[in-house]
């Protein structure tokens, strides 16, 4: 028999799950808030440049995900950043050593390319713009609800996929009689989470530095990460340099509300003074982006997710994996796919 499955959430998980259940007789419906799909691993386009204003790259962390990736999928436009990861300390002093990854994955057209290609794979209907606000338990199953109140029908399994607070939030909502919805919505909000607030600064003119990006390693120095989009291939034009700024946490805390303008500004004068070069300062044009829900800083009480599975409620994404990188992400999803099957 085939069973419907709703996806809540287009990104890593999602898409590795959708993707391993491509050849079994399950049926999956994905509802995405967002235009585009792989969530946190977000691409950007703006004057001819390409870059990626969330995670940077997708490293070679587990056998299965690398696998997929460089076997599985097309290979075409793949990109192995070839530039080395540096480091930096409180002192803002730039150095080598930090280079751990053997690959740094991303696609010319853009990290998005990874969803896009797992979900190409498979017959399932991907809803775009559509925000899951209640999920309704049924005798048999789930009823889901959008934020604008329309039914979007009725399905065997739920797998909730977005960070653990906006899931946690969904728990919180559930139309669900059920003495373990509190305890589970207590568990999965307990997650804690890193904010980080991003500057994209474009120049019309290239940097003369060794590394693709440099890494804030004692969390002392207000810049948490900076790196160069030009280091990837088909991402920016010959001559120009596109730097993206991750802000540490406490600096993204405190400037969080602060107005776009003189944010991008502070986030400027600090790469200047980080990379040593004045003309930093005064970027052709900008972006920025509010990531209050970055990265998973802990682990879930994997037992408590594991009651759900008994009423057809299924959890995955870099908190259940308990880390937030792209690869455990698609582990992730990849695993809840095997155990949905299994049902
Ligand atoms: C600034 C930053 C830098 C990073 N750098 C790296 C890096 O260099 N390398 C790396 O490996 N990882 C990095 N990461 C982490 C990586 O992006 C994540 O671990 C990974 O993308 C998580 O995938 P996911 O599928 O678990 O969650 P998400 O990508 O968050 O996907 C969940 C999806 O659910 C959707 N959603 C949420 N609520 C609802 C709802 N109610 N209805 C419908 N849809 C909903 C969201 O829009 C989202 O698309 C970084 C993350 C950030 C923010």
């Amino acid at each position: 028999m085939t069973e419907r499955l709703a996806v809540v959430g287009a990104g890593a998980a999602g898409a590795a799950a959708t993707y391993a259940l491509r050849d079994d007789p399950v049926e999956v419906t994905v509802f995405e808030k967002s235009r585009g799909v792989c969530g946190r691993a977000a691409t950007r386009r703006k004057d001819d440049c390409v870059y990626e204003y969330g995670a940077n790259y997708l490293k070679p962390g587990d056998d299965r995900v690398t696998d997929l990736v460089t076997e599985e999928l097309s290979t075409d436009g793949l990109v192995d950043i070839a530039e080395p990861v540096y480091a930096f300390a409180a002192d803002g002093d730039i150095t080598p050593g930090r280079d751990a990854d053997e690959h740094k994955w991303t696609y010319e057209a853009g990290i998005t390319q990874l969803a896009k290609r797992l979900f190409g794979a498979t017959d399932a209907t991907v809803e775009n713009e559509v925000r899951v606000e209640v999920l309704d338990r049924r005798a048999d199953g789930w009823r889901v609800v959008d934020s604008e109140g329309t039914d979007r029908g009725d399905y065997d399994v739920v797998l909730l996929t977005p960070p653990a607070p906006q899931t946690a939030d969904l728990l919180g909502q559930a139309a669900w009689d059920h003495d373990d919805c509190r305890a589970l919505r207590q568990t999965v909000a307990s997650v804690p989470y890193r904010t980080v607030v991003a500057g994209v600064l474009h120049y019309d003119f290239t940097l003369d530095v060794p590394w693709y990006g440099a890494v804030n390693a004692d969390k002392a120095h207000d810049v948490g990460w900076v790196s160069r989009e030009e280091c990837k291939r088909g991402h920016v034009p010959d001559g120009e340099s596109l730097l993206v700024v991750q802000m540490n946490e406490s600096w993204s805390v405190a400037n969080y509300d602060r107005r776009p303008e003189t944010l991008v500004e502070a986030i400027a004068e600090r790469a200047a003074a980080l990379v040593g070069d004045d003309r930093l300062t005064d970027p052709d044009w900008t972006d920025y982006q509010h990531w209050r829900y970055s990265q998973p800083e802990g682990e879930v009480d994997h037992d408590a997710l594991a009651g759900a599975r008994d009423h057809d409620l299924y959890f995955a994404g870099d908190w259940v994996a308990g880390e937030g990188r792209i690869h455990a992400a698609l582990r992730s999803g990849l695993d809840v796919a095997a155990d949905i099957a299994g049902r």
